[in-house]
């Protein structure tokens, strides 16, 4: 039975769990889902401070101060960040203030240094300042608290941990979190036409180029790629392989040897070992995508045509990896844009081709295909930014008429 592209994804997801947890510090949290909300030892900001070099204030002081007729305020103190000072500032006072630095008692705001000039014996503390500006009580003071309180939450479970989560989790006492684990995704390319990329290859060889790209493709998607050796046409070196990789990773993809030819041992083999869901999808390019599992492990069966192999991964095995990391948002972003030019479909299942996005003269999205469609060859792929989807049933689709492209420029979650 052929699926759609559809029916066949939520059969993927739905042999999928969300991994345990581990606890990783933060840096290594970045971009991966917190799975306990993070919580505050202190409240941030730890104490009131100043948002501004200049000078603290009683706002009351400085009712009348205007352009031309200044207020002089004698100046008690002076505060540089990381200093404490328990001198109040009185009325008529003022403290000499950085930005940072704990506002004394007494004040209420601070009046930026733009807005004063040096009095006598200025610079020093027992000088004045005048000051040609009111302030607003509260002006330029952040005050305790004002992010969090202490024992508040400030990071949630199930958030994506960015740069500035990394930065609360630092401000909050944590030096670690706790996120879901990155799935070990085995990466086996099959196929005896294959050799290592360091060898030139002879005879009837090629490059086992899949086996990167596809562990590329795992990093890119939050996995963590186990490059196995390359598994020969064998039922054997197919079962020794596939053992091999259900006991060690949390997810299997395959490339190649799943078509109708005569050294196509992936499917057997997966059947004997485990159950093989579904082996074909109505899509191109692509046709033969294979899902099943072993021992519980998420298997999927990439067809070996590289870009094959490319897009059948970003439809089916990223969205896996990433609902397996505690991800919520699962698809890529989509926009319509307009055709730079004609494209025929010849056969009725839905395509994915490789095509380049970029603003057109009026500033709407423009697409048009970025090289060959062959399935066998990379470049276009390399050259795109997006998928451009074209529907089921045979088709015409002219240029300047709209279409929907997938954002592989974009992360998942984007609106
Ligand atoms: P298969 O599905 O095994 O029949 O392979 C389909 C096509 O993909 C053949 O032309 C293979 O040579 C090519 N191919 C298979 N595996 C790889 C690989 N690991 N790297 C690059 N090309 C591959
Ligand atoms: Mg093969």
């Amino acid at each position: 039975m052929t699926l759609t592209v559809e029916q066949a994804r939520d059969l993927v997801l739905a042999r999928c769990r969300v991994l345990a947890t581990e606890r990783v510090p933060i840096l290594e949290a970045l971009g991966r889902v917190l799975a306990a909300d993070v919580r505050s030892d202190i409240d941030i900001a730890p104490f009131d401070n100043s948002a501004m070099d200049g000078y603290a204030v009683r706002a009351a002081d400085l009712a009348t101060a205007v352009d031309g007729v200044p207020v002089t305020l004698d100046v008690v103190s002076h505060i540089a960040a990381g200093d404490h000072s328990d001198l109040e500032v009185g009325p008529g006072q003022a403290a000499r203030i950085m930005t940072g630095a704990p506002m004394p008692p007494g004040a209420d705001s601070v009046v930026m240094v733009e807005y004063t000039t040096p009095g006598e014996a200025a610079g020093s503390t027992g000088g004045t300042v005048h000051v040609s500006r009111t302030v607003a009580p509260g002006e330029n003071v952040r005050l305790r608290g004002e992010e969090v309180a202490a024992g508040d939450a400030v990071l949630l479970a199930g958030e994506v941990v960015g740069p500035a989560a990394v930065g609360l989790a630092a401000s909050a006492g944590h030096a670690t979190v706790e996120v879901h684990r990155r799935p070990r995704v085995a990466v086996l390319s099959t196929g005896d036409e294959l050799v290592e990329v360091a060898e030139q290859p002879g005879p009837g060889k090629i490059r086992n180029s899949n086996s990167y790209s596809i562990a590329a493709q795992v990093l890119a998607a939050g996995g963590e790629p186990l490059r196995f050796p390359i598994v020969r046409d064998d039922p054997d070196a197919t079962r020794e392989a596939f053992a091999r990789a259900a006991a060690e990773a949390d997810f299997i993809v395959t490339s190649g040897g799943v078509s109708v030819g005569d050294f196509d041992f992936v499917k057997p083999v997966l059947e004997e070992l485990g159950e093989m869901e579904f082996c074909k999808v109505a899509m191109r390019p692509g046709n033969p995508q294979t899902l099943g599992s072993i021992d519980g492990v998420p298997f999927f069966g990439l067809p070996g045509n590289p870009t094959s192999t490319y897009v059948g991964f970003e439809v089916f095995v990223r969205p896996a990896l990433r609902y397996m990391q505690g991800h919520t948002a699962l698809d890529r972003p989509r926009s319509v844009a307009t055709l730079a030019h004609d494209v025929k479909k010849k056969q009725d299942r839905r395509y994915y081709l490789r095509a380049r996005l970029e603003r057109g003269e009026d500033g709407g999205l423009v697409v048009a295909l970025s090289g060959s469609q062959s399935s066998a060859l990379l470049t276009a792929a390399h050259k795109g930014n997006c998928l451009l989807v074209l529907p089921q049933g045979e088709g015409f689709f002219a240029a300047g008429t709209p279409a929907e492209v997938v954002r592989l420029d974009m992360e998942e979650g984007s609106p």
